[in-house]
């Protein structure tokens, strides 16, 4: 059982397993480091080689590409994606030449001044190519790390980020930071993967909190959802027998263009619209229910009033000069909707719901 602390083992494992023979580890400088580091960024190893190799062969020195034109670091970017990294790419080298005389800077804080350059690269930059001692917290280190700690919350929030970084810092080794930081990129890009982690090869697997516990899947936690707001809408089912009035929604907004029941903001303006139209009926309040949308609740509240003895037309004309919520006088088509016989319409997903279950009301009161 091996029980050397936690960065003697990521090392120790690096020197057995770890990757030594990319291009941007052969004859290392800040400029290959730097130019692998963004092509990295959302990009795979195997993908990255064959650029990284065009790219280093075009533009050799950060001179040669600060002097290139954007065009042609574009072209060079060509299927890589993500082409603000090319864009910031071509703005550091002109920083680099202009301001530090074409040699990359080895102070963390002018790296990092960098555009695209964040506090990981910048400390990946420094401690893989010239042996810094920085630590770095990319997304492959935060999945080891919150899984290694079962670190709870989103990695994306500042305070579990910053308790991240103090658990890097705490971890890094006084010695071998470079091989460290690259173990930790190469455990958590080939061993501690997202779906699948290889536990059983993993140097640090005895005192892995997420593995102990089963729960691999659990960590990072996921970006915790919005708690979206609500809204209340009533709609008046008009039902005469076997026929139900519908409206058309306007064509911008929710359910745009489809056909939908009659809505008022409250009960107290559908009352009001029902007391015009039909003096004698009595309101029915149907089960209410709640329909999601991508950004809000919409908690629809449906009346059902049967207007047996009542003229239809009536009621029709009575609704098409509905009035909107923001009181500007829409003419709205609308539609006697036959149960028995559906029209081909395109319906409202809360249409479709009320309609359901007034067919099943109607057929229960058949029996
Ligand atoms: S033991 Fe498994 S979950 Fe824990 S760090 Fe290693 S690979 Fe990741």
């Amino acid at each position: 059982m091996n029980t050397a602390p936690f960065s003697q083992r990521i090392i120790e494992w690096y020197r057995q397993f770890g990757r030594t023979t990319l291009p941007w580890q052969q004859a290392k400088t800040p400029y290959k480091v730097w130019i692998s580091e963004i092509m990295l960024q959302q990009t795979q190893v195997a993908t990255v080689i064959p650029y990284f190799e065009r790219f280093m062969a075009r533009f050799t020195t950060v001179t040669e590409l600060a002097n290139a034109d954007i065009d042609e670091v574009l072209h060079h970017w060509t299927g890589l994606g993500y082409y603000a990294r090319a864009r910031n790419l071509h703005k550091a080298a002109i920083t680099i030449r202009d301001k530090f005389a074409g040699t990359f800077p080895d102070k963390f804080d002018d790296v990092v001044a960098l555009p695209g350059v964040g506090r990981s690269t910048a400390g990946a930059i420094l401690s893989l190519a010239s042996g810094q001692h920085h630590a770095i917290l990319d997304g492959n280190v935060k999945r080891v790390l919150t899984r290694h700690q079962a670190v709870q919350g989103w990695p994306g929030n500042a305070k579990v980020e910053q308790t991240l970084w103090q658990l890097a810092e705490q971890l890094s080794p006084k010695q071998h930071i470079d091989q460290y930081n690259q173990a930790m990129m190469d455990i958590g890009a080939t061993l501690c993967t997202r779906s699948k982690p290889a536990c059983e090869r993993c140097p640090v697997a005895i005192d892995c909190q997420a593995q102990r516990q089963g729960r691999q899947k659990d960590f990072p936690n996921k970006k915790p959802k919005k708690a979206i707001p609500s809204k209340s809408g009533f709609l008046l089912v008009l039902r005469q027998q076997q026929q139900i009035l519908l409206q058309q929604r306007p064509p911008a907004g929710i359910w745009g263009g489809l056909w939908c029941f009659p809505e008022f903001s409250s009960a107290a303006a559908l009352e009001a619209r029902v007391a015009q139209l039909a003096p004698n009926a009595t309101l029915h309040a149907l089960p209410p229910f709640r329909h999601t949308f991508s950004h809000y609740h919409f908690d629809i509240e449906p009346m059902l009033i049967n207007v047996d003895d009542i003229d239809l037309s009536h009621i029709e004309a009575g609704l098409q000069g509905q009035q909107s919520d923001n009181n500007v006088m829409e003419p709205k088509p609308t539609l006697w909707y036959n149960l028995a016989q559906p029209s081909r319409v395109g319906l409202a997903a809360a249409t479709e719901r009320i309609i359901a279950s007034l067919q099943t009301a109607s057929i229960k009161e058949l029996e």
